[in-house]
């Protein structure tokens, strides 16, 4: 699983969202340490504060099959009908930041894309510098 084919899934995986409030489609695809791959894809609420972002909604799903050890994850996300051109780069929120370094491996690599060829690579530590974890609690 390189890092294209990880975009890829993220990209697919906005088509998944459930956004009738935002029209602002996200998908993710996590890898974890086992070489699997988990998408996720945001879903809105008409409570908004119920909202779950991509990130997210991908984590729990392989935690859910055992998996607490994640590699590498990649975003998508912009408006609807956004045309390339006019598509941002979509970081993951301080939430998901935050919900991710649960389970981040070192060096854990974010990709934030906004087509198949223009990534933003960077990691979890550098989006979380500093952080709190698990370990601070044994
Ligand atoms: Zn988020």
């Amino acid at each position: 699983m390189n890092k294209q084919e990880l975009v890829r899934l993220a990209l697919e995986a906005r088509a998944h969202s459930y956004v009738p409030y935002s029209h602002f489609r996200v998908g993710a695809a996590l890898l974890t340490s086992s070489g699997k791959v988990y998408q996720g894809c945001n879903v809105e609420n008409a409570s908004y504060g119920g909202t779950i972002c991509a990130e997210r909604t991908a984590a729990l799903r392989a935690v859910y099959e055992g998996e607490q050890r994640f590699s590498a994850i990649a975003v998508a996300g912009f408006p609807e009908d956004a045309p390339p051109e006019e598509r941002g780069y979509a970081y993951p929120c301080g939430i998901c930041r935050q919900f991710l370094r649960e389970f981040a491996l070192p060096g854990m690599k974010v990709y934030i894309a906004r087509s198949e060829e223009e990534v933003i690579e960077t990691t979890l530590e550098e989006l979380l510098p500093m952080s709190f974890g698990p370990e601070h609690l044994q």
